[in-house]
């Protein structure tokens, strides 16, 4: 079972799952997933989508739960603020409590965002974060973070199977146009010839992943023997300035597009680089895949919506 399964990540998981012979169900509500995203994987039998909100309970027989239900983008998860909230936290309960009566593993989609504005770089596990309970992120951050509190305390309490990976920025083909993330923004921004909108002076730092070496990530993590739990970060750390990524996609892109300064965020976290020594380590896993060769199939994919092709 799949939650979220028809957003960015989850489709880019249930379609490599199906690729090895499992059985997949897919559970969204569409809120910022799109059918566009699994409609390839509709004809495949071992495939099943079913529309439900996470934050309600849910009783289907499984052995195994990724759970990626959850507005990821900053522009999405302020969107409803409550609703995120509820959809890590209830979420989280349902997904647990079902895997508590079924006996599934179930791994948790954490997120770098629980390191907040990290003073320690770059982020190993053991950092326990610099985070805002009352700002505009918390819903996520704290959400994500209480999360992570109630998968060790069903492990603890219940001995449910659990695993937690924080991700670090992710992109890659299937990315919604509109969410305004970072590596979306700039490559419409350049496709359409518009100004590339960079926050503040763009220095603050990221490190991005592509999405096939992330779910490569997931798929090696759930095979882990049950005493491995996590958290693991999973990213590539390669860093580069926002400023940086600008000037890499206008190259890529061909476009004419200038660089406009905006006005930075509330919050916003000013370097982040995954320390993935854990996941070398207990995985043998590493991102192949560097940020220009990755950039060229993302670009492919935004090009066929700026043409309306999607
Ligand atoms: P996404 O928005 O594309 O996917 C999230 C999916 O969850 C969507 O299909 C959405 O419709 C679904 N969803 C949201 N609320 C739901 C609910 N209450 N019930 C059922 N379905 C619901 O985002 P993504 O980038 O694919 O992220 C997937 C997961 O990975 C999220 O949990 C996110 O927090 C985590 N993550 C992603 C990144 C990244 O860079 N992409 C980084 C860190 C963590
Ligand atoms: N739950 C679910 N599916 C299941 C089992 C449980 O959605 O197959 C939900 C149910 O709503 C419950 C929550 O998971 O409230 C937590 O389950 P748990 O067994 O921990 O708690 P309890 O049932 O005692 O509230
Ligand atoms: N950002 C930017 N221009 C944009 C969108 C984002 O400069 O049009 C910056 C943003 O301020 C942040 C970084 O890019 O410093 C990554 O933003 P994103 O929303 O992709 O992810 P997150 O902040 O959650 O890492």
């Amino acid at each position: 079972m799949v939650t979220g399964g028809a957003g960015f990540l989850g489709s880019h998981l249930c379609e490599r799952l199906l690729e090895r012979g499992d059985e997949v169900l897919c559970i969204d509500n569409y809120y910022t997933g799109r059918r566009y995203n699994i409609q390839g994987l509709l004809k495949n039998p071992n495939f099943e989508a079913i529309r439900h909100d996470i934050t309600h309970p849910l009783y289907v027989e499984v052995d195994e739960i990724y759970n990626l239900a959850c507005p990821a983008s900053p522009v999405h998860y302020q969107f409803d603020p409550v609703q995120t909230l509820k959809t890590s936290v209830h979420g989280a309960i349902n997904v647990l409590g079902l895997a508590k009566r079924v006996k599934a593993r179930i791994f948790q989609a954490s997120t770098s965002e629980v390191y907040g504005d990290p003073t320690v770089h770059p982020q190993p596990e053991s950092y326990w974060g610099n985070v805002n309970p009352i700002g505009y992120r918390s819903c996520y951050d704290e959400g994500k973070r209480a999360a992570e509190t109630l998968f060790m305390d069903y492990h603890r309490q219940h001995g449910v199977r659990v695993k937690i990976a924080r991700i670090f920025n992710t992109y890659g083909p299937r990315m919604h146009p509109n969410d305004g993330r970072v590596v979306s923004n700039f490559i419409m921004q350049a496709l359409r010839g518009e100004p590339i909108t960079v926050f503040g002076q763009g220095q603050q730092s990221r490190s991005f992943c592509f999405v096939d070496d992330l779910v490569r990530a997931f798929m090696k993590i759930m095979d882990t023997e049950d005493d491995f739990l996590g958290p693991v970060n999973i990213g590539n750390p390669n860093e580069f300035t926002i400023r940086e990524l600008a000037e890499i996609i206008i190259e890529l892109t061909g476009s004419k597009s200038d660089i406009i300064e905006m006005p930075l965020p509330p919050d916003d976290p000013k370097q982040r680089q995954p320390d993935i020594s854990l996941a070398r380590e207990k995985l043998g896993w590493e991102p192949t895949m560097q940020l220009r060769e990755g950039l060229k199939p993302t670009i492919d994919y935004f090009l066929k919506i700026v043409n309306e092709e999607i």
